[in-house]
């Protein structure tokens, strides 16, 4: 019983840095989701993670909450996840302020209605 001639080469372990961004576990380049957590690799991230809709989240729904979608993604290097989480936090700040604006005026034209004439 011989072998045959095109055998298979053996799966090369995983290449050093090739790493999970979410749970920091071994993958292999050709991995479209870890094997270990499940996270989606390469083009399979999931959508909130990528930097456009990061920014269309912070302005129109999250404001700061969108911090941790920051913190969080693989599209970031350490530099731009600074950058990226300071222009949320500055753009979650102008919307506490523009909150608490809307919410004084909101108020004084309450009290101008409640007002005995
Ligand atoms: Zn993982």
């Amino acid at each position: 019983m011989d072998l045959p001639a095109a055998a298979p080469a053996p799966v090369p372990p995983a290449q050093a840095g090739m790493l999970c961004w979410s749970c920091r576990g071994a993958v292999d380049p050709p991995d479209n989701f870890c094997r270990h957590c499940g996270s989606g690799l390469g083009e399979n991230v999931p959508w909130y993670y990528e930097k456009v809709w990061i920014g269309v989240l912070t302005v129109f729904a999250l404001g700061p909450f969108a911090l941790p979608l920051v913190w969080r993604s693989p599209r970031f290097d350490e530099k731009g996840r600074w950058i990226a989480g300071a222009l949320v936090a500055v753009v979650g700040a102008y919307q506490l302020y523009a909150c608490c604006q809307i919410y004084e005026k909101v108020r004084m034209a309450m009290s101008m209605i409640q007002a005995p004439m």
